[in-house]
């Protein structure tokens, strides 16, 4: 038992973890760096992650973060959104963009046919019926 003694991940100072995963001193910025951000989109809702993050002096990541939590709604916010975690294309939602979506679940689907075709065909390993046409 005892204190759990961590790094800030934010500024790599040694600390006591606690509520937070931060250092103290960290969450006090934070909590400066929501502030800003709040009183600036009180003012701008037009606004986007970029316009945000450069008036503040806040960064993306962190922004994205406090989205992510809920401290920051982008209802009412119409040109904010996040970058997506893959491609870092802005969205509002989820964490990746239809596109990297899509083409995740076809990465999933390719893997799990792949699968599907190597238990049945047992030791022969799979069969392809079908060529490979070039299209016009
Ligand atoms: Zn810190
Ligand atoms: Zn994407």
């Amino acid at each position: 038992m005892g204190l759990n003694v961590a790094n800030c991940p934010r500024c790599g100072k040694v600390f006591a973890q606690g509520l937070h995963d931060v250092c103290p001193a960290c969450v006090k910025e934070i909590e400066k760096e929501y502030e800003a951000c709040a009183e600036f989109l009180r003012e701008n809702k037009g606004t986007n992650m970029h316009d945000l993050s450069e008036s503040t002096g806040v960064t993306i990541r962190q922004i994205t973060k406090f989205i992510r939590e809920g401290r920051i709604s982008l209802m009412g916010l119409p040109n904010m959104g996040f970058p997506c975690e893959s491609c870092g294309m802005m969205i509002r939602g989820g964490s990746l963009c239809d596109n990297c979506r899509s083409n995740l679940q076809k990465g999933i689907s390719a893997i799990k046919g792949d699968q599907d075709v190597r238990e049945r065909s047992g030791t022969q390993g799979p069969k392809w019926n079908f060529e490979i046409k070039k299209r016009d």
